[in-house]
C-alpha cells in the first residue's frame, strides 16, 4: 500500500484527507495541458514578428544555445519539419523544453521584443509548435547513425542528462546502454514535474522518439549501488556517464516530522503523476507546503486542482528570494494557493499520529543580512504538510566500503570539470547529481558536452 493510500485508510475524525473531492470531469480538466498549443496560423503570425536579430541574445540566453531565429524563420515559411530539426539538433529534448523551461528568464526575457513592445516573441511556444507538429508526423526520423565504433558506453540514469548523452552518443556510431532504476524514462520529466506542464504521457512519446534512433538499449530496475555498480560498469564498459539525479530529500529537522500526513513534496508528485485516475487520490482539505521552489509552487497547485479548499505555501524569505520564477508565482496565486513569506515553521502540531497544524515564527533579516526569527508566532491547520525544500545528492551508491570513490564538490555533488569529467579515469557526469542550474535544459546540455567530450576521448584513445 502507497504512503498516500495509507492517509486515506487512517481513520483519524479529527483529520480530513480523502479522494474523490471533485467530479471526474474535473479531474481531466484541472490536469491537462496548462498551455495550449498554438495553430499554424497563430504560430506564423508569431513568428512574423521576430526579427531574426544578428547575434541574437534568446540563442545565448539558451543553455543549449538553439539557433532560435532560424528555427522561427522557419515557421514564418512554413518549413516546420525544418524548424524541428535545428531545434532538436541543438536539444534532443527540445520538446520537454518547451514545456517546462523557464523561459521568462532564459531566451524571453532576453529577447529584444521586451524593450521594443513589452512582448517577447513567444520561444517556447514556437518550439512546441515546431517539435510537436515533427512528432505527430509517421515519417519524423531526422537523425542517423554513423558506422559502429565498437566501442560500449554504460549510461546510468535515463532523464534529460542521461538520455541526452545517450542518444548524442549513439548518434557517434557508439553502443550504449542505459541503467535506470525506474520503470520508466524520462526522469523528472515523467515523474517530478506537475502533471499539466507534461500531458498526455509526452515523456514517454519523447523518450521512445530518442531511443527510435537505434543503438541504445535501456535496461529498467538497475539500480547504481543495487543492481549496477561503477567498478563493475568501469570494467565491462569504454565509459562510463552518470545521470542519476538527486535521490535525497532535505528535512525540516523538527520533532515530529514522522506524524503520518507530513509527506515530501517529491514522493506526492510522483505518486500522482503516475495515477491513471487522480480522483483517487487522498487529499486534505487544509495544505501546508514549506517551501520557495518550483517544486513547492508545483505540489501546492497540484494539491489545490484536487480539490483541497485551502492550500498555504510558506517560504521563509521575500518573494524575491523564491526560486520559483515571478511567473510560477502569480501562477500560484491564479490557482488560488495562499503565498506566505517570511515565515518559518516552528513546530508540527499534532494529534493521535497524525499533523493537525503547523506553527510559524515571522522572520527577518537582522543588519548584516542573515536570517533570524522575530519570535512572533501564528499557527496554520492541516491536514496535510508537504516539505519542498530542496533535493540532495545520495553518494553511498558511489562509494566503496564507505570511502568515496568519486571526487565531490562542496555542496556533496559529483565534482567535474567543464566537460563534465570527474575525477575517475573514464567517468563523466552531468544533470542535477553536479553542480549547476537544476533544470531540464541544463541537464540536456550537460550530458550532450559530456557526449562530446566521451567520444572525443575514445577517438583520441584509439589513434593514441
Ligand atoms: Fe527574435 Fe527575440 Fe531572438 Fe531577436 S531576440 S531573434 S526578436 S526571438
Amino acid at each position: 500500500m502507497t504512503r498516500v493510500a495509507e492517509l486515506a485508510t487512517d481513520g483519524e475524525k479529527s483529520v480530513d484527507i480523502k479522494a474523490g473531492r471533485l467530479r471526474p470531469e474535473q479531474y481531466a480538466e484541472n490536469f491537462g495541458d496548462v498551455h495550449p498549443p498554438l495553430d499554424r496560423n497563430r504560430a506564423i503570425i508569431e513568428a512574423n514578428r521576430c526579427l531574426f536579430c544578428y547575434d541574437a541574445p534568446c540563442i545565448k540566453a539558451c543553455p543549449t544555445s538553439i539557433d532560435i531565429p532560424i528555427f522561427i524563420k522557419k515557421i514564418s515559411t512554413d518549413n516546420v519539419r525544418g524548424a524541428a530539426t535545428t531545434i532538436l539538433s541543438a536539444n534532443i529534448m527540445g520538446g520537454a523544453c518547451s514545456r517546462v523551461c523557464p523561459v521568462e528568464e532564459l531566451c524571453e526575457q532576453a529577447c529584444v521584443r521586451n524593450t521594443q513592445n513589452g512582448q517577447p516573441i513567444k520561444i517556447g511556444q514556437l518550439q512546441r509548435y515546431a517539435t510537436d507538429n515533427l512528432f505527430q508526423r509517421p515519417n519524423n526520423k531526422i537523425f542517423s547513425r554513423r558506422p559502429s565504433t565498437g566501442k560500449k558506453i554504460a549510461v546510468v540514469g535515463a532523464g534529460p542528462a542521461g538520455l541526452s548523452c545517450a542518444h548524442k552518443l549513439a548518434q557517434e556510431g557508439h553502443s550504449v546502454v542505459i541503467f535506470e532504476a525506474k520503470p520508466k524514462a524520462g526522469g523528472l520529466n515523467e515523474y517530478g514535474i506537475a502533471a499539466y506542464k507534461v500531458a498526455n504521457d509526452f515523456a514517454q512519446k519523447e523518450a521512445a522518439y530518442i531511443l527510435s534512433l537505434g543503438g541504445i538499449d535501456i535496461r529498467h530496475g538497475q539500480a547504481l549501488g543495487k543492481q549496477i555498480t561503477l567498478a563493475g560498469l568501469r570494467k565491462d564498459y569504454d565509459a562510463v556517464f552518470l545521470g542519476m539525479g538527486l535521490a535525497g530529500v532535505n528535512a525540516l529537522g523538527l520533532e515530529a516530522e514522522v506524524l503520518k500526513g507530513v509527506e515530501n513534496a517529491v514522493d506526492y508528485i510522483e505518486t500522482l503523476r503516475q495515477a491513471a485516475d487522480k480522483g483517487k487520490l487522498p487529499v486534505g482539505r487544509r495544505v501546508v507546503v514549506i517551501g520557495g521552489g518550483n517544486t513547492a509552487i508545483d505540489i501546492a497547485v497540484q494539491v489545490k486542482r484536487l480539490g483541497a479548499e485551502d492550500v498555504t505555501l510558506v517560504y521563509r524569505r521575500g518573494a524575491d528570494n523564491m526560486s520559483a520564477t515571478d511567473w510560477e508565482q502569480e501562477f500560484a496565486q491564479n490557482n488560488d494557493v495562499r503565498l506566505k513569506l517570511w515565515a518559518q515553521p516552528k513546530k508540527l502540531i499534532g494529534a493521535h499520529g497524525h499533523v493537525t497544524g503547523v506553527e510559524f515564527e515571522y522572520t527577518q533579516l537582522d543588519g548584516k543580512g542573515k536570517l533570524m526569527g522575530t519570535g512572533d508566532t501564528f499557527t496554520l491547520p492541516a491536514d496535510q504538510v508537504f516539505k519542498a525544500i530542496g533535493q540532495t545528492f545520495v553518494a553511498s551508491p558511489l562509494q566503496d566500503g564507505g570511502r568515496d570513490v568519486l571526487q565531490l564538490d562542496k555542496k556533496g555533488r559529483i565534482a567535474v570539470n567543464e566537460d563534465g569529467q570527474t575525477s575517475v579515469s573514464g567517468v563523466w557526469a552531468g544533470g542535477d547529481c553536479t553542480e549547476g542550474q537544476d533544470l531540464t535544459v541544463a541537464a540536456v546540455a550537460d550530458g550532450k558536452r559530456a557526449a562530446i567530450a566521451i567520444d572525443r576521448a575514445l577517438k583520441e584513445k584509439k589513434h593514441g
